[in-house]
C-alpha cells in the first residue's frame, strides 16, 4: 500500500463534458507508479480533480491506469476548509518552510493543526479499512502525512509501516519554532521505518527524538517504550533508464529543434534552470548571478541564452506570490538593460512533459540548480541522466541534498554572488575533456542509485524488520538484498512518461 497527500492520476472534465485524465508529473510518482502496477494493491491519495468522484465505485475506489488497469487507487475526500488548513496552512505555510532554511517565516496556526490531526486520522482510517491483511506493507510519503503511522498504530498494533520525509529535516535550534513538535516527531515514530534523504536529515531527527522526546537513540534507532523504530538515510534517485531511453530516441533531435525554434534559441551557449516557482529554489539569486556575469562578459549578452523554466505551485499563498513577482520583475530588469536580439533570458512560465524536459537538457550547455535548501532536487539527477553525451556542465548548490552526491559538479553558494557568477563562467568556459570527465562521474552515481533502487531499500529494509510477513521485491531472491540499482529489465516494462 503506497499512501500519498497527491493522487497518482486524476479525472477532470474536458470543456466538452467529456470525463479525461491524466498521470501525476515528476519522478517519484512515475516510479511509484511502476511499483504499484509491478506488485498491484491500494494506493490511497486526496481525490483532488474536478471529475473525480465521477468515476469511483460505491468504495471510493477506481483501477488504475485507467487504461491498463493493474492497482487500486483509493481517493479520500476533503473539504475545502480541510485542504486550505491541512495542506496549505499547516503543511506548506507551517513544515515547509520549517523544514527549507530560505528565510520564510513558518506560520503555525492552531486551527490548522486541529484540521491537519484530523486528516491524518481519516488517511489512517482508510488504511486501516484497505488493508488486505496487518502484515500487507505500507508505504507513507512525506510531511503532509506525519501523523498517520501513530494513528494507525492505535488502531492495528501490528501494521508494517515504512515513511520516506522527501524534505530536509530541521535542526534542533530550528525545530523549536513548532509549537506542536514533540507531536510531530512522536507521530512520526508510529512507523517502523522513517528514511530521510540525507545523512544530515537523519542526525538531525534522532538529535529531535533524543532532545525533545528524552528518548533512547543509536546511530540508526530510535526506541520508545517497547518499540525499536529504524532512522535511515535513502537518498532518492531517477528514473535513469527511462531517461537514456528519451535521451536516445531519435525523435528527441525533432524535439530539440522544436524547443530551439519555440524558444527562439539562436545563441552557441544555452544555460537552463528548471524549478517550481518555490522561494527554497534560489530563482533569484540566480539571476543575481547571471546579472553578474553580464557586467562581467558583455561579450555573452549575444552569445549566450538562459532558458527559465518555472512551473507555478501553490500560487494562493502570499509567500509564493512574492517571489513570483520579483522573478518577473527581475527578468524583465536584465533582459531591458542586457537583452540583445539573440541573448539573455527565455522564462517560461509553464510545465514541460519528460520528454521535452529531456530534450531541454540535452540541448543545453549548462544546468543552474541554485537551491538556498532542498531535500535533493530531481532536476539536477535528470540533467544528468539525460547526458549520455557526456557534456554538459552541472552547476550545483551546495545546499542542495543532490551535492552530497553529485561532487563533481560545480558547487556553487547561493548567497555568493561573485563566487556564483564565477562558476557560471567557468562551466561556459570548461574545456572538454573536463567536461566529460565530470560528466561521466556523475553519470556513474546517478546510474547506480535510481529510484527503483530507492523503493526497494526502503521496503526490503520494511521487510528485514520482519522477514517472514513481507513480500519479495519482484525481481529479488527472497532475502536477498542488493545495493546496487535494479534495472528497468525487473522492473515493468512499460511506464508511462509523465
Ligand atoms: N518537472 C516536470 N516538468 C517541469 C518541471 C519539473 O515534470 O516543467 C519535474 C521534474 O522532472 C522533477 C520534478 O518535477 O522530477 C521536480 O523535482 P525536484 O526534486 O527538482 O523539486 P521539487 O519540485 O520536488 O521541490
Amino acid at each position: 500500500m503506497v499512501v500519498s497527500n497527491r493522487e497518482p492520476y486524476q479525472h477532470s472534465h474536458a470543456p466538452d463534458g467529456r470525463i479525461t485524465w491524466a498521470p501525476t508529473t515528476g519522478g517519484v510518482a512515475v516510479a511509484l507508479d511502476a511499483l504499484m502496477r509491478e506488485r498491484g494493491g491500494v494506493w490511497i491519495a486526496h481525490g483532488s480533480g474536478d471529475a473525480d468522484r465521477d468515476v469511483v465505485d460505491a468504495g471510493d475506489c477506481v483501477a488504475v491506469p485507467p487504461d491498463s488497469p493493474g492497482y487500486t487507487l483509493r481517493r479520500l475526500w476533503l473539504s475545502p476548509e480541510e485542504a486550505t488548513q491541512y495542506y496549505e496552512g499547516f503543511a506548506n505555510e507551517g513544515l515547509w518552510p520549517l523544514c527549507h532554511e530560505a528565510h520564510v517565516r513558518p506560520i503555525f496556526r492552531a486551527l490548522d493543526w486541529d484540521t491537519y490531526q484530523t486528516v491524518n486520522r481519516r488517511f489512517a482510517e482508510v488504511i486501516e479499512s484497505e488493508l488486505p491483511d496487518r502484515s500487507a506493507p505500507v508505504f507513507i510519503q512525506d510531511y503532509h502525512l506525519a501523523l498517520v503511522a501513530a494513528k494507525l498504530r492505535l488502531r492495528e498494533p501490528g501494521v508494517k509501516t515504512a515513511l520516506f520525509w522527501h524534505i530536509p529535516w530541521p535542526s534542533p535550534d530550528r525545530l523549536r519554532i513548532c509549537p506542536w513538535r514533540r507531536d510531530l516527531i512522536a507521530g512520526l515514530l508510529g512507523n517502523d521505518l522513517i528514511a530521510f534523504q540525507i545523512d544530515r536529515d537523519r542526525r538531525n531527527f534522532l538529535a529531535a527524538a533524543r532532545e525533545a522526546l528524552g528518548l533512547e537513540v543509536t546511530r540508526n534507532t530510535v526506541r520508545m517504550g517497547n518499540r525499536i523504530i529504524a532512522v535511515k538515510a535513502v537518498p532518492i534517485g531517477v528514473d535513469y533508464d527511462r531517461i537514456q531511453q528519451i535521451a536516445r530516441d531519435p525523435a528527441g533531435e525533432t524535439e530539440m529543434a522544436r524547443l530551439r525554434q519555440e524558444l527562439g534559441l539562436d545563441t552557441p551557449i544555452v544555460g537552463v534552470g528548471v524549478d517550481r516557482l518555490d522561494y527554497t529554489k534560489g530563482v533569484l539569486e540566480r539571476l543575481d548571478a547571471l546579472e553578474l556575469l553580464l557586467e562581467r562578459r558583455p561579450d555573452l549578452r549575444d552569445r549566450m541564452t538562459f532558458v527559465q523554466i518555472g512551473v507555478p505551485s501553490r500560487s494562493t499563498l502570499p509567500s509564493y506570490v512574492d517571489v513570483v513577482e520579483a522573478i518577473d520583475r527581475k527578468v524583465a530588469d536584465i533582459n531591458a538593460r542586457h537583452g540583445s536580439g539573440r541573448g539573455t533570458i527565455r522564462y517560461r512560465k509553464s510545465a514541460l512533459r519528460i520528454r521535452r524536459l529531456v530534450a531541454l537538457y540535452r540541448l543545453a550547455n549548462f544546468c543552474v540548480v541554485s537551491s538556498l535548501h532542498d531535500g535533493m532536487n530531481l532536476v539536477a539527477k535528470e540533467f544528468v541522466a539525460a547526458r549520455e553525451d557526456e557534456g554538459g556542465v552541472l552547476v550545483l548548490s551546495e545546499m542542495a541534498g543532490a551535492a552530497q552526491q553529485l561532487h563533481d559538479a560545480l558547487l556553487i553558494n547561493p548567497y555568493d554572488v561573485e563566487g556564483f557568477a564565477s562558476a557560471l563562467e567557468q562551466a561556459i568556459d570548461m574545456p572538454e575533456d573536463e567536461r566529460r570527465r565530470r560528466m561521466h562521474a556523475m553519470r556513474r552515481v546517478v546510474a547506480g542509485r535510481n529510484v527503483f533502487g530507492w523503493a526497494s531499500d526502503i521496503l526490503e529494509g520494511l521487510a528485514r524488520l520482519n522477514p517472514r510477513s513481507l513480500p519479495p521485491v519482484p525481481g529479488r531472491a527472497p532475502g536477498g538484498f542488493e545495493r546496487k540499482s535494479v534495472t528497468r529489465a525487473r522492473m515493468p516494462r512499460e511506464v508511462k512518461p509523465s
